[in-house]
């Protein structure tokens, strides 16, 4: 028993101590849509590609990041149905949890935005580019315009929960919901 409170108190100072890497070191480099045959699927041909740029925040997936795990479960907590490679519900979670890269959550945050905004994705795949840090973020839209804005909201969502602010999930699917054509 007091070994296991002495080894909670070490890792709440660990957790204390973690350097976290410049916010501004996430970055996209490219984002652009894929209309057509693709190599990442074969029947889904409304795609984006954004190439993301992880900078140092490469040696940081998210069990090393203080609370992502927590804040991500209470500010988006519809994301409970993203199943992932663990394919039931919750996997996704469990994923963040154990600890996945930044590019694979941002691609999971850019379906979930257009999902709540009332549109039907689901498809996504984040691999590296062969360059260090650097990652094909593909995932899926109805809507062009949807997608791209999509894209850039789930970079700045993950920069929020990082920073453990509100990333105000409502605002911007009320601002996707006004860029679908009526
Ligand atoms: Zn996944």
């Amino acid at each position: 028993m007091k070994y296991l409170k002495s080894y909670k108190l070490f890792e709440s100072k660990k957790q204390e101590e973690v350097k976290l890497p410049n916010l501004s070191d996430l970055k996209i480099v490219e984002l652009k849509t894929i209309e057509g045959k693709n190599k990442w699927h074969n029947t889904k041909d409304k795609l984006i590609h954004m190439v993301l740029d992880l900078g140092k925040w490469e040696d940081f997936p998210s069990n090393e990041i203080p609370n992502f795990y927590e804040n991500i479960k209470k500010y988006i907590p519809s994301m409970n149905e993203h199943r992932c490679s663990v394919g039931r519900k919750g996997g996704f979670f469990k994923r963040v949890k154990k600890g996945t890269w930044l590019g694979h959550i941002i691609e999971h945050i850019a379906l979930e935005l257009q999902t709540l905004a009332g549109h039907e994705t689901g498809f996504g795949r984040t691999r590296g580019t062969g360059k260090k840090g650097e990652y094909n973020v593909i995932f899926n839209y109805e809507e062009k315009s949807v997608g791209l804005v999509a894209a850039k909201e789930a970079v700045k969502v993950v920069k929020s929960l990082i920073k453990e602010e509100n990333p105000e999930i409502k605002e911007i699917v009320k601002k996707l919901k006004d860029k679908i054509k009526k």
